[in-house]
């Protein structure tokens, strides 16, 4: 399988199509979110035999778009047309809804997710990384411990194919020599990442070149390289009879594990949301999965709780979100250029490792330096202010293209 192949099937088509006769039920499983969680969920779920030896219905419901190699943003003037930003109390949707990046605007915390077939793995760096045993010295599930999960991430890393990074970007030999200062330690720290360093093919049989080092990953891999889940997990729920519907936004869910549950959603894209003028008609599922990440799945709890659903838990829904990083760091008056971020302008075909594997030439040198360790968002906030005013980070305002706004925009991500 290539991966300009569409795994998608357009959300609109549910408008048309009713529950199946028999059981009045349009699937057996519905998942919403096609990220890690709903896209692993899929991959085990379907194939499976639900009672009478029929083969389980799963379907995946996924608020963005499916965007294959080469239908990724490649310019900065791209990225506004693939935002979405999401704001304020009841929250607001304005930009592209179905674009690649939504952007939730907080009064205290601010934070990036993905929209489209695959979730956050479209726009992820690709780190594969296991949690620190001290991780669960906090209150888990009392089967969740490192050891319980163990094969699991074996599993997992298999499946999402993790390697090394072959050559040595001038940005990483300057993260490793001051790693070196910090503990004296000379050994390889790399991390693993989710990307395909030699031409072959996924677990799922999806075919993927070698990553040319271009840096994009950030805003999708237009080289059929980075191994995000429509080359795994997503290709192997497809391949066992999942189907996976794009630009379907979910409202809220009702009912019950007896008589099965009933969704309300809505078409992502303004002009089909349109065309359709009322809401389309609910689906029905015996079982529902909420994978809609932090954010999306607690919206659709919090709105169906609002409409009538009983069983969850109030008092914590929606409260304790911390973000995922309190490090941000960047470097200042370098005494060598260290080709922080990718260059706009070069085609995503270039090939960045050089002859010799070792040189990058993508990107040049940024001159920032913000160095903040568990910033709260005031400090986080001031320290920008003042980069900004010493004309280091500016990548709103238009700048003469020779000036690398892209390259700005990546300094600070
Ligand atoms: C820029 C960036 C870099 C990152 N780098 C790393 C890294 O290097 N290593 C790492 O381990 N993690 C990284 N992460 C975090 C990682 O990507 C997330 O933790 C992970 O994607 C979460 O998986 P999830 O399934 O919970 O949700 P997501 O992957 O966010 O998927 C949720 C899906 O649900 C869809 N959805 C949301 N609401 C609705 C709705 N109402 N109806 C239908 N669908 C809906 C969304 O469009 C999305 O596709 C990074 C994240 C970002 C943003
Ligand atoms: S080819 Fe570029 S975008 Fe794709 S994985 Fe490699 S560095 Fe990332």
């Amino acid at each position: 399988m290539a991966r300009t192949e569409w795994l998608s099937e357009g959300g609109e088509k549910l408008a048309f199509t009713p529950p199946e006769e028999r059981d009045n039920f349009h699937c057996d499983v519905a998942i919403v979110g096609s990220g890690y969680g709903g896209a692993v969920a899929a991959a085990r779920l379907a194939g499976r035999e639900e009672e009478g030896g029929r083969l389980s219905r799963v379907w995946v419901l996924e608020r963005g778009h499916e965007f294959v190699p080469g239908a990724f943003p490649e310019r900065f003037a791209d990225l506004i047309g693939q935002a979405r930003l999401t704001w304020g109390e009841p929250p607001r949707v304005s930009g592209r809804p179905e674009g690649l990046f939504d952007l939730r605007l907080g009064d205290d915390v601010s934070a990036l997710v993905g929209n489209g077939l695959g979730g956050g793995s479209l726009i992820n760096a690709g780190v594969l990384a296991r949690p620190l045993r001290e991780v669960f010295r906090e209150p888990w599930p009392r089967d969740m411990t490192l050891d319980a999960l163990e094969p699991h991430f074996r599993s997992a890393e298999r499946m999402l194919g993790g390697g090394k990074l072959p050559h040595s970007p001038a940005k990483l030999r300057a993260l490793e020599k001051l790693a070196t200062r910090i503990d004296g330690r000379q050994a390889d720290r790399r991390a693993d990442l989710a990307v395909t360093f030699a031409d072959g093919a996924t677990p799922a049989g999806v075919q993927q070149l070698a990553c040319i080092g271009c840096g994009d990953c950030f805003t999708g891999c237009n080289h059929g390289a980075k191994n995000t889940l429509p080359t795994n997990y997503l290709a192997l729920a497809r391949r066992r009879g999942a189907r996976l519907f794009t630009g379907i936004t979910v409202l809220s869910v009702g009912g019950n594990d007896t008589d099965g549950w009933e969704i309300d959603y809505r078409f992502t894209d303004r002009q089909i949301a349109r065309r359709f003028g009322e809401a389309p008609p609910k689906l029905r599922a015996k079982r529902v999965i909420l994978a809609a990440g932090a954010y999306g799945s607690t919206g659709i709890l919090l709105r169906s709780q609002r409409r009538g659903l009983k069983r969850i838990s109030a008092s914590q829904l929606g409260k304790r979100f911390s973000t995922n990083g309190d490090m941000i760091a960047a470097a200042y008056a370098m005494p060598e250029t260290i080709h922080a971020s990718a260059r706009e302008e070069t085609a995503p075909s270039h090939d960045h490792r050089g002859q010799s594997g070792q040189d990058d030439p993508a990107g040049e040198a940024t001159e920032l330096l913000v160095g903040l360790h568990a910033a709260d968002g005031l400090l986080l906030r001031r320290a920008f202010q003042r980069a900004h005013r010493r004309g280091c980070v500016d990548p709103l305002r238009p700048q003469p293209r020779s000036d690398g706004v892209g390259q700005r925009l990546h300094a600070i991500s």
